[in-house]
């Protein structure tokens, strides 16, 4: 753990925590007991550890710049942290058809999806919008709650700060899995 850091050992969430920007890449192990696809539960997992937010944070950052968007030069980057503690990165990707264009969040989740993983912990997200934290479109919102509701999402600023919601904050009185399963 670096402690040459200069904050956060409690996360609160929606609060805004200055971070730092660069850390050891390694892969994180943690307690995911809540919220696995499909089946959503309450949470009773730990908090994303300081070192896994940072990781985090780094990596959407760094996606950020293969981000492929000659239409709206609006680059995102996603980091996506699954319950077996692997990251998958994503960018949006456009389209000369713009409807054809796809997000980072929803590239990275396809990503892991596509690899075997579908139990998720956390995602970061990062822009280029010095103003105002970037926050997930509705669409990749639903994209996201198919696999829980009970996960973290950390919105960015390119000056390293951010604020976290959990899903059930960024989509609440969702449509699910477990909803289809009522008919
Ligand atoms: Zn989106």
């Amino acid at each position: 753990m670096r402690e040459s850091c200069f904050l956060i050992h409690r996360l609160q969430k929606g609060q805004v925590l200055q971070i730092p920007v660069s850390v050891t890449m390694a892969q994180v192990q943690y307690d995911c007991s809540r919220g696995n696809h499909p089946n959503v539960s309450n949470s009773t997992a730990s908090p994303v550890g300081h070192e896994q937010i940072q990781l985090l944070l780094n990596v959407c950052k760094e996606a950020k710049k293969s981000a492929y968007c000659p239409y709206s030069h609006f680059p995102v980057g996603a980091a996506l942290l699954t319950c077996d503690g692997k990251i998958f990165s994503g960018c949006n990707v456009e389209n000369a058809c713009y409807p054809l264009g796809i997000c980072a969040e929803r590239t990275a989740i396809q990503k892991a999806v596509s690899e075997g993983y579908v139990n998720f912990r956390a995602m970061a997200i990062a822009s280029n919008t010095e103003d105002d934290f970037i926050v997930p479109c509705g669409a990749c919102r639903q994209v996201m709650r198919e696999f829980s509701r009970d996960w973290d999402i950390y919105m960015t600023k390119p000056d390293g700060t951010y604020i976290v919601k959990t899903l059930q904050e960024l989509l609440p009185l969702s449509f699910g899995p477990e909803d289809l399963k009522k008919f």
